[in-house]
């Protein structure tokens, strides 16, 4: 006999859990066990549905490592028993969190979609009611009984997004994230449009799950004017490791003497520099301008398209599981789970 499609939602916080409360009319979290009532329409989808709520609830703000460990462990623990699994989480630092779960769960061969919304699901224009009924669809979807997207996602406003490729670009509108520099993985209108090409392929492994990070790191956004005391305080930081550079254009940053002797001493004492670009969209091309053929000769590493949020997940999950600088280097300068596109791919 065939089983019923598992899904399993869990429910860490943010908007869309909220609902006005009758009296008073202020917004606090619904009590999960009344998900049915609220959206009685998923009575409709053909599939077993369980959730799970943590507790306490929390804004996304509050995001932290210790908590995206322990998200992973319910999707480890659950991992077997469900066909797919949808996030309900704040939209603020969804981007970290999908971007973390991707490195911390290798292996995936089933859908981890994380969603969330800009209006609460207890108000009438809501966007999460269609956010979580298409998410759960999309995290059910299966050919051959194989999952069609086993990566994480982020699904919001009709469009499915690598989750390690996306960013929160817009704080009011319902459509409040974009993946730059990767296609979407599938619109959402009449029927769901998966982009095959652009989706992993299951490859059938094990499940490994990676809960050690190393917050170790810090991001460094070059502005014009910033000091040289600015920059030395954060080189300066104690039991500092990886530095997100922020620069500007294709990975341009001042060829300033005082910059460049602050940076390769940094180097040379062991401090691992990525450069990010403060553009949306595009790559850094280290070399390609004269400001950043000298960062190039220092040591500081290309981070090619990855968005500022796959590389704080990023440093994080290679500085907490792997000792060798060689290596972490060399896996910073290569795409793990599809978060960067270099320039030989
Ligand atoms: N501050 C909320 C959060 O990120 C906003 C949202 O849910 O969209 O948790």
């Amino acid at each position: 006999m065939d089983s019923k499609t598992s899904i399993l939602i869990i429910y860490t916080g943010g908007t869309i859990g909220m609902v006005k409360d009758a009296k008073t009319g202020a917004l606090h979290p619904f009590r999960f066990e009344n998900l049915f009532k609220i959206i009685p329409s998923l009575e409709l989808l053909d599939y077993e549905i369980n959730s799970f709520c943590f507790d306490p609830l929390m804004d996304s703000s509050n995001m932290s490592p210790e908590f995206w460990a322990e998200l992973a462990s319910v999707i480890e623990n659950n991992y077997e028993s469900y066909d797919g699994f949808v996030v309900l989480h704040g939209s603020d630092t969804m981007a970290y969190t999908a971007s973390a779960l991707s490195f911390m769960l290798q292996n995936l061969n089933k859908p981890v979609i994380l969603t969330g919304s800009q209006l609460p699901l207890g108000m009438v224009r809501t966007d999460g009611r269609e956010n979580l009924i298409t998410s759960i669809e999309i995290a059910a979807a299966k050919e051959d009984d194989t999952p069609l997207v086993p990566e994480v996602c982020v699904y919001f406003e009709n469009q499915l997004f690598r989750g390690n490729r996306t960013h929160k670009f817009n704080a009011d509108d319902f459509e409040a994230f974009r993946s730059p520099n990767y296609p979407v993985l599938a619109d959402a209108g009449v029927y769901i449009k998966y982009n095959r090409n652009a989706i992993h392929n299951p490859n059938f492994k094990k499940l490994k799950v990676y809960k050690n990070l190393d917050p170790g790191i810090a991001i460094l956004k070059l502005f014009p004017g910033i000091t040289e005391n600015t920059i030395k305080s954060i080189l300066n930081i104690k039991g500092l490791k990886a530095i997100i550079l922020e620069t500007y254009g294709a990975g341009n940053a001042p060829n300033f003497d005082w910059f460049i002797k602050l940076l390769k001493n940094a180097i040379k004492k062991g401090l691992i520099i990525i450069n990010v670009s403060q553009c949306e969209s595009g790559s850094v091309a280290m070399g390609k301008y004269e400001t950043s053929i000298r960062l190039k000769e220092i040591g500081v590493l290309g981070g090619f398209d990855i968005t500022t949020e796959a590389a704080v997940a990023k440093l994080m999950y290679l500085l907490g599981n792997f000792s060798d600088k060689e290596k972490i280097i060399k896996l910073l300068t290569t795409s793990v789970v599809g978060e960067i596109t270099t320039s030989d791919e």
